[in-house]
C-alpha cells in the first residue's frame, strides 16, 4: 500500500519541489498550506508536472483543531514541516509574529502526531543554526551558535522540540535537515521561487534584475576576508534538495534510522562567492547583469559551507546538478513568470 506524506507549507518554494519528488518516488501526498506567503502558482505548477490534482487543505497550523482534524481525516505515515515565516529582517522587527507562528504551528503538529498514535516527522531546518562558524565546512557536530535573529531562534527551538519529543515519545521519530542556500527551479520551469515584494535572497534578486523588474543588484560587501572579498555560501539546487527529503522520508518509513532523532546537512560541500555566482549566472545565460558593490548587510556571516558526508553516506544522497544547470533553471523560471504575467 502506498504511504502518505503530509507536506505542510506544500504550496511554497521548497514544498512544491519536494511534493513533485515524493510523487515521482511513489508516495501519496497531502498538501496543507495557509497561503500566507504564496499564491496558487506552486500548487498549479505541481499539478501540471505530475498530471493530476493532489488533496489540498487550506489551513493554518496554528489552529490546533484543524491540525487534529487533518490527522483524523488522513492516515499519515510521515510529515514534512515547511509551514513557517522565513524573513530574517522581518523577524527582528516583529519577533512575536515569528515566535507565535513558527513555534505554535510545530507544537500543534507534534501534539497531533503524538495523540494520533505517532508519526515520522521531518523538520525543515537551516544552516543558520551554525551562525558564524569558526571554520567551514561545518559538520552536524559543529556547535550551534546563539542565534542572531528570532527567525534563527525558531529553527533552533523547533529542532529542540523535535529532539525532546523523540526522546520522550517512542511513537515519534524525527529528522532535521539543515539546508544551506537553496536556489534554482524545476527543469520544467513550472515551479520555482516566487518572492513577494523585493527579494531578500540573492538569486531571485539576480533574476529579477536580469528581467528588468529591478534596476541593479547590490552585492553586499566586497571587503570580506575571502579570496574576492565577497561572502562565501553553499548554494544547493532545489531539485537536489527536494530529493534529499525523499531519502530522509524513506529512511524513516522503512525503519532504517540509526537513531530516533537524526540531523543531516544538505549542501554541496562547495563554497561559492557572491561574485562567482553572479559571474556564473551571466556566463551560462549569456547576459550582462547590472550590479554594484554596496555596504555589508548587517548580520551576514562571512563564510559557511557544508560537509555533506553524513547525508552522502547515510541517506545515500548527493547533490548532482551543476551550478550552471541550476542558474539556467532559475533564469528559465523568471522568464516563465514574465511570459505568464507574474
Ligand atoms: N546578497 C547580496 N545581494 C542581495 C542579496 C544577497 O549581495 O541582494 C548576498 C548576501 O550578502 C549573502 C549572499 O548573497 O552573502 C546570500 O544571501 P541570501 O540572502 O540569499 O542567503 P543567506 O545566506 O543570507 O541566508
Amino acid at each position: 500500500m502506498k504511504k502518505t506524506v503530509l507536506v505542510s507549507g506544500g504550496a511554497g518554494f521548497i514544498g512544491s519541489h519536494v511534493t513533485v519528488e515524493l510523487i515521482s518516488a511513489g508516495y501519496d501526498v497531502v498538501i496543507a498550506d495557509n497561503m500566507s506567503n504564496c499564491d496558487m502558482t506552486g500548487y498549479e505548477g505541481v499539478s501540471k508536472i505530475i498530471g493530476r490534482e493532489l488533496p489540498f487543505i487550506r489551513m493554518d497550523f496554528c489552529d490546533s483543531q484543524a491540525v487534529d482534524k487533518l490527522f483524523s481525516d488522513y492516515r499519515i505515515d510521515a510529515v514534512i514541516h515547511f509551514a513557517a515565516f522565513k524573513a530574517v529582517g522581518e523577524s527582528v522587527a516583529e519577533p512575536l509574529k515569528y515566535y507565535k507562528n513558527n513555534l505554535m504551528s510545530f507544537l500543534n503538529l507534534l501534539d497531533a502526531a503524538h495523540s494520533h498514535g505517532g508519526c515520522n516527522v521531518l523538520f525543515s531546518s537551516s544552516a543558520t543554526v551554525y551562525g558564524e562558524p569558526d571554520q567551514s565546512p561545518v559538520t552536524e557536530q559543529t556547535p550551534r551558535q546563539p542565534s542572531t535573529s528570532p527567525y534563527g531562534n525558531t529553527k533552533q527551538m523547533c529542532e529542540d522540540f523535535l529532539r525532546d519529543c523523540v526522546k520522550a515519545y517512542p511513537d515519534i521519530k524525527g529528522i532535521a535537515l539543515r539546508y544551506f542556500n537553496p536556489i534554482g527551479a524545476h527543469p520544467s520551469a513550472l515551479i520555482g521561487e516566487l518572492p513577494r515584494g523585493v527579494p531578500n535572497n540573492l538569486v531571485p534578486f539576480i533574476t529579477q534584475t536580469a528581467i528588468g523588474k529591478r534596476e541593479c543588484l547590490s552585492i553586499f560587501g566586497n571587503d570580506y576576508p575571502t579570496p574576492d572579498g565577497t561572502c562565501l555560501r553553499d548554494y544547493i539546487d532545489i531539485v537536489d534538495l527536494a530529493k534529499a527529503h525523499v531519502c530522509a522520508v524513506s529512511r524513516m518509513i522503512d525503519g532504517k534510522m540509526k537513531e530516533n532523532y537524526e540531523i543531516f546537512n544538505i549542501g554541496t560541500g562547495r563554497p561559492l562567492s557572491v561574485y562567482e555566482l553572479v559571474t556564473a549566472f551571466e556566463k551560462v545565460n549569456g547576459l550582462k547583469l547590472n550590479y554594484k558593490y554596496a555596504d555589508r548587510r548587517p548580520g551576514d556571516v562571512v563564510a559557511i559551507w557544508a560537509d555533506p558526508t553524513l547525508a552522502n553516506e547515510e541517506l545515500g544522497w548527493k547533490a548532482e546538478r551543476s551550478i550552471e544547470e541550476t542558474l539556467a533553471s532559475a533564469w528559465a523560471w523568471e522568464k516563465h513568470l514574465a511570459e505568464t504575467g507574474k
